[in-house]
């Protein structure tokens, strides 16, 4: 029992209100049902679908294998929510405990889960963004018009950006005998979030699955037809592939716009918020009542040198909202922190990819298994002589073995023999990391520093 009661009424007839009805959303609602809240919640997400999953969206769905509208995510249990879906929260009113939406109504809660997510980064150039046969992927409705658009047979795709979501729309593609270019302004695909040797096994990939892959070069314009349809896209060597089909995938921008002003610690890199998924405010001070989970948080985590990470990863969603709803439960002393292990899959051109850790802060790499050429092997990145990642291709089996290096911050390189180790895993080289003031396609986990708020603003403590 708590010491005024309060979270025994909160539980027992309080008010909670979940912004995002996706992934987190979802998963942190029924953490919440399930930890005993028998109280009001309401589920407020901008799309009008239900919560849905997005990975299959660039995997099976681009390849007709499931349509979009067979992604609902599956329940963990009944929820009793109230759902105010297809309608954005528009400001949130700290003082008053009320978010403001669209339509002009406003929902209060005592506590609140924020839970918006990103969206996918356009294409800068409004009327190129704007042709027909443009596309981004994020969402259902993207999914089901761009695999439209495939199933028609487009002479050739064009795809911007050659991180994950890039590289599978290009496998999908190719998979569906589809031409297609890739055009990646950094070094090789997914260098990224994996650096540039394992980006170099990456453009291999797609080279030998028959990817017109241009590697760095800018695309400067996107050319349309007199009836608004594109049809060329032209490159900053001077070059223009003529397309039918171009797919911008430059990475994503978090979902904070709708809090600017209200004076919570969110900005263009997310939400800050402690290990314990509590928001903080633009003065740094943890609030009490705002809990964040998702791709939309950015949070310390000790084994990172308390970096503020920001995660666009399925399980860390799933096991921050999980986090986040049972803090908002309990007593400050039962909290729990958020400490998962970042973890990322993707599959393209026939090959499954994982990594553990945050293979970005490395500064070193050493293939301990297999080799880069047959890709599949097991590669571990290390930072200041201690493993902080590990990536596999199609050698999934040993991760949980690197996650718990990574765990134990095990010396890099690491000393033991391994199975199938191979002459080029004798010694580490350089991770090959780009200078990360150059823009790429984002990684899917950013390191984002200390500050809690990333705008500039003005402070004026109160007088006493
Ligand atoms: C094509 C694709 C493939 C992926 N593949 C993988 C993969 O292979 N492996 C992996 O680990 N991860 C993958 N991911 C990432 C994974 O899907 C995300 O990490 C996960 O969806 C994050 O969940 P979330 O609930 O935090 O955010 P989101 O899923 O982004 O959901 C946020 C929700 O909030 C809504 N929202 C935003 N603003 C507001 C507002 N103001 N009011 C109300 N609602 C709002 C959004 O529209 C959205 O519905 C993939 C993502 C995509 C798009």
């Amino acid at each position: 029992m708590s010491v005024d009661g309060y979270l025994d009424r909160l539980k027992r007839d309080g008010r909670i209100v979940v912004v995002g009805a996706s992934l987190a959303g979802l998963r942190g609602a029924e953490t919440l049902r399930d930890g005993g809240f028998a109280g009001t919640l309401t589920m407020i997400g901008d799309e009008p679908y239900e919560p849905y999953d997005r990975p299959p969206l660039s995997k099976g769905v681009l390849l007709g294998k499931a349509t979009a509208d067979h992604t609902a995510l599956p329940r963990r249990r009944a929820l009793d929510a109230e759902w105010r879906l297809g309608v954005p929260a528009s400001g949130l009113d700290m003082a008053a405990k009320r978010v403001r939406l669209a339509d002009g109504d406003e929902v209060e809660y005592d506590r609140l889960l924020i839970a918006t997510g990103v969206r996918a980064r356009p294409w800068p150039h409004e009327r190129e963004a704007a042709l027909d046969g443009v596309f981004v992927l994020r969402t259902r409705d993207d999914a089901t018009a761009l695999q439209k658009r495939l199933a028609d047979g487009p002479r050739r795709v064009f795809v911007i950006g050659a991180g994950f979501t890039g590289s599978e729309i290009a496998s999908a593609c190719r998979e569906r005998e589809i031409e297609v270019t890739v055009a990646e302004r950094g070094a090789a695909p997914l260098v990224g979030a994996l650096g540039g040797v394992v980006g170099e096994v990456a453009a291999q990939m797609q080279r030998e699955n028959g990817v017109d892959l241009r590697t760095g070069v800018m695309v400067t314009g996107l050319e349309g037809d007199s009836a608004g349809r594109v049809r060329a896209a032209h490159l900053s060597d001077g070059s223009s592939v003529e397309t039918d089909v171009v797919v911008v995938s430059l990475g994503a921008t978090r979902n904070t716009e709708w809090l600017a002003g209200s004076g919570l610690g969110a900005g263009p890199r997310g939400i800050a918020c402690d290990a314990g998924c509590r928001a903080f405010d633009i003065r740094g001070i943890v609030t009490d009542d705002i809990f964040v989970a998702g791709d939309v948080a950015r949070s310390p985590h000790p084994l990172f040198n308390y970096q503020f990470l920001s995660l666009e990863h399925w399980g860390n969603a799933v096991t921050q909202a999980e986090t986040a709803a049972h803090n908002m439960l309990c007593e400050s002393v039962d909290r729990r922190p958020h400490m998962w292990i970042p973890a990322f899959w993707s599959s393209q051109f026939g090959v499954n990819i994982k990594s553990v850790g945050v293979p970005s802060m490395g500064t070193e790499i050493i293939v301990t298994q297999g080799s880069l050429s047959e890709h599949r092997f097991a590669a571990v990145y290390g930072f200041q002589d201690r493993v902080i990642g590990a990536v596999t291709f199609d050698d999934a089996r040993w991760l949980p073995f690197y996650q718990q290096l990574i765990e134990s911050t095990a010396p890099f390189p690491p000393q033991f023999p391994t199975v199938d180790r191979r002459p080029e895993g004798a010694r580490p080289v350089s991770a090959d990391f780009p200078d990360p003031s150059v823009p790429t396609h984002g990684p899917t986990v950013t390191l984002s520093g200390y500050s809690p708020a990333d705008r500039r603003i003005t402070f004026t403590p109160g007088r006493h």
